[in-house]
């Protein structure tokens, strides 16, 4: 893989040799632990300037939290994972890459590689899949792209961090088998394929022990069993000791520039505690990396491409790329007799009628460290409009989706200031003096986590005139944590917002809890918030939002609406409050009354089409009332867009499922991800996802691999072949409808005894007209036959079995005894 060439290696070499010979202990450690919350140390002595890390991984978020930068959303990884298609992965790493460079960015952090164990999970959105055959393949691709160009890429997070709930502390119980068949399994691929330039150790212990201090897998697994020679970097804040941490494996702590190594490190290295022939292999990891990236005097960065002209965020190239991204991954559930909408569905007469509030305010993106602020977001309102004319699109609100509102969008106020969209920030000291005022047009920012203006506030002021005709009523408020104080013209709030106990501390700036009031606009009047800053880290927002319509009555204009129209689109999901870092979701059911306004206008319309914006499995108990399913995932930027090329046409939703939806809630191998007295079992063992759910009593609603597209596809034949690198299976198949289409073609192996099915390879066959017979040959990945015997704490390899040719699992086309 890219490591340089010869002689920028040997560069890096003495420049390492010359740190270890010159740098003291203190320094060596002191550049072990960042320097901010996204930037490292630099030292003049040996050239080494300070590297630049950001979230990753759908975006190059840049070192601010909220409010920064406008860059390019892409569609989430699940999304972009339902394309099966390890080209456009390494396509997304090198756009990726392009992002980074803009920035002046060294590694991107991510791909995630965590797996769906549990529909649950709040950060699914991030990860790819509930298979590590295809999470690692795609990851590998992914690494690919952007290491290219000479930014590193960081996988995440090391090892066995499926869910969130008390993410900081819980023990993950998981057994060897489940660890090296199923959680160690993308970063093997990623290792072995890819060669990342670092990773990053999670918050969680596994098996009893940190991860972060993990010196079984680790020194052990990772770095000499693999033979990784990278850089594995803590989670934020997910350190908790220095020696053990040290001695463990983990060479770099992150953020800084405080954290439990420094002065406690040198102090275990003076006492023996850790070698410091531990201390210098950290260093020579470090430096590798800045090696790598070009952040040695004089060493150019290890790239094998040049990064071509960049592609602003919103320059046409970047928006094409990212909706054809989105679309490609997109899978229908039903409904290939009505989509796409013929011109017959939709008419001047018949408007199309778009209903929901993810119609009009689409998610695009899930919640915390993985997002980004896009140049703008394209719902799905926008989309189907600018596809087919205002006239042609009745768009109607639909019910309320999220428990706690968002920020005030910039063009509902006004900084009182400057006269400028967005609000004023002004903060005070501990001495009530004032420490900064500044504009922003976001309405919400974190303190604590950048070196703005603000930090070290004691108190915080955001004030802004709100942008509405004298007499309009307004839902105003505030969103985080703390006490606040709230006036607008003589009226004055005090109140307090907490978390729910149980909540870890991220909650409050990511999922923040909000209070809000409704006042009648006045000229001149300013909504003015005050917050007493008491975390550490802490979120401030303002919430201006027209008075909400009450749902009863949304869901009567929903259904008359739909009685009159040919064609009715409803869009329902999930927002950032379930799919999110810090919190796992507690069911599957759509939020607020979603099921409703599905079946009411199921029940008026001719034609019902829904679209799922979410990222990972809902419950559908209208299922059988409703004419087509679309599964539209967190589709970045050009969401929108991406929507309406699928609905009306333009593209193909090639897209299969890459996890499986349960019916019901509490349904599949794994469920729960509450831990009890602090460990969560992984008792499922090795029948995660699909491996568990095939042969068990209860059914999915949709199997892993699933998904209809625009083809019809009948299996021919089926049979063994060698490839170079083992087991391949030739496949004919043919296209029987009257539409091009794509197909991905997806190999299981069922062992002989009591081991779980897994996917073994997979390819696409791409543009396969109508009546066109196509052979395609899955290579499978020698990697899937391998089962882990714990007793011999070793791989074996045990032929025989069946090779299952399947559409997913619940069907299962073609079986070949495995020779
Ligand atoms: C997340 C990481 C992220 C880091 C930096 C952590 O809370 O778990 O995925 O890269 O923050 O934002």
């Amino acid at each position: 893989m890219s490591q340089g060439n010869g002689a920028s290696a040997s560069a890096i070499d003495d420049v390492i040799a010359r740190a270890l010979r010159e740098l003291d202990l203190d320094e060596k450690v002191e550049l072990l632990t960042g320097a901010a919350a996204f930037s490292l140390h630099g030292t003049e002595a040996i050239g080494l300037r300070p590297m630049i890390f950001s979230d990753g991984p759908t975006g190059v978020r840049g070192s601010e939290f909220v409010g920064g930068k406008k860059v390019a959303l892409f569609p989430n990884a699940t999304l972009l994972a339902q394309a099966w298609d390890e080209a456009a992965a390494e396509r997304v790493g090198e756009m990726l890459a392009g992002e980074g460079r803009a920035q002046d960015v060294d590694v991107v952090l991510g791909p995630t590689v965590n797996l769906h164990r549990s529909p649950l999970g709040g950060r699914l959105f991030e990860a790819y899949a509930e298979d590590p055959l295809l999470s690692g393949r795609l990851a590998a691709a992914y690494i690919r792209g952007i290491q290219r160009y000479g930014i590193g890429a960081c996988v995440k997070h090391y090892v066995a961090n499926e869910s969130e709930t008390q993410r900081r502390t819980v023990n993950a119980r998981v057994s060897e088998a489940a660890l090296r068949e199923l959680y160690l399994l993308p970063f093997e691929i990623c290792v072995a394929d890819a060669h990342p330039w670092t990773i990053m150790a999670a918050y969680n212990n596994v098996n009893d022990v940190p991860a972060t201090e993990q010196d079984e897998l680790n020194n052990g697994v990772l770095k000499s069993e693999w033979a990784w020679d990278g850089l594995l970097m803590s989670d934020w804040g997910a350190t908790k000791t220095a020696a053990p941490a040290a001695n463990g494996g983990l060479d770099l702590v992150m953020p800084g520039p405080r954290g439990p190594w420094g002065d406690q490190l040198v102090a275990a290295a003076r006492s023996g505690a850790v070698a410091e022939a531990t201390i210098d292999d950290h260093l020579v990891r470090l430096l590798r990396l800045a090696g790598r990236v070009g952040a040695l005097d004089g060493i150019p960065a290890a790239r094998t491409a040049e990064v071509g002209p960049l592609a602003p965020a919103d320059s046409p190239a970047m928006r094409l790329s990212l909706r054809n991204l989105a679309s490609a991954g997109m899978v229908l559930l039903k409904g290939q007799d009505i989509l796409p909408l013929q011109d017959s569905l939709i008419t001047d007469d018949s408007p199309l009628v778009l209903i929901g509030r993810h119609a009009l305010e689409t998610s695009l993106q899930g919640g915390g460290s993985a997002s980004v602020r896009p140049p703008h977001q394209i719902s799905i309102a926008d989309g189907l409009t600018e596809a087919l004319g205002e006239d042609r699109v009745r768009a109607l609100d639909g019910v309320v989706v999220r428990s706690n509102p968002t920020a005030a969008a910039p063009e509902s106020i006004i900084d009182p200031q400057t006269g400028r969209p967005g609000m004023r920030i002004t903060s005070f000291d501990g001495s009530g003096a004032e420490q900064a005022s500044s504009n922003s047009e976001v309405a919400e920012f974190v303190l604590g986590l950048s070196s703005g203006p603000h930090e070290g506030a004691s108190v915080v002021e955001l004030s802004a005139e709100l942008v509405a005709p004298p007499g309009t009523p307004l839902l105003v408020g505030v969103r985080g944590v703390g006490e606040w104080t709230l006036s607008y013209g003589d009226e004055t709030y005090a109140f307090a917002t907490t978390l729910l106990p149980g909540d870890s501390a991220e909650v409050g700036f990511m999922v923040p809890p909000s209070w809000t009031h409704v006042v009648e606009v006045a000229p001149g009047r300013i909504l003015v918030a005050r917050l007493a800053i008491s975390e550490r880290i802490s979120l401030a927002g303002l919430v201006v939002q027209p008075v909400p319509t009450s749902d009863e009555q949304l869901i009567t204009e929903a259904a008359l609406a739909a009685r009159d129209a040919a064609t009715a689109v409803v869009v329902v999901g999930m927002t950032a409050e379930q799919e999110t870092e810090a919190v796992d979701k507690k069911m599957l059911a759509l939020p607020g009354r979603q099921d409703d306004l599905v079946r009411a206008v199921a029940e008026a319309a001719r034609h019902t089409v829904v679209v799922i914006n979410s990222a990972t499995p809902v419950l559908m108990p209208w299922l059988d009332q409703v004419d087509a399913v679309l599964w539209a995932g967190l589709p970045g930027q050009e969401g929108g867009h991406a929507i309406a090329d699928v609905l009306l046409g333009k593209a193909e939703p090639t897209g299969r499922l890459v996890t499986t939806c349960p019916v019901a809630d509490g349904d599949g191998p794994a469920w729960n991800v509450t831990p009890q007295d602090g460990a969560l079992d992984y008792a499922e063992g090795t029948r995660v996802g699909y491996r568990g759910w095939y042969g068990a009593d209860v059914e999915p609603a949709f199997w892993f691999g699933g998904g209809l597209g625009w083809g019809v596809w009948d299996y021919r034949s089926a049979e063994q072949v060698r490839s170079d690198d083992g087991v391949a299976v030739a496949v004919v198949l043919a296209n029987t409808a009257d539409r091009t289409s794509r197909e991905v073609v997806q190999v299981y192996w069922r062992p002989e005894g009591a081991a779980p099915v897994r996917l073994v390879g997979y390819a696409i066959a791409d543009e396969v007209v109508p009546g066109e017979t196509r052979t395609v040959t899955v290579t499978c990945d020698p990697r899937a036959f391998r089962l882990w015997d714990e007793a011999a704490s070793g791989w074996v390899t045990p032929s025989g079995g069946t090779l299952l040719v399947a559409r997913g699992l619940g069907d299962i086309r073609i079986e070949v005894q495995r020779s």
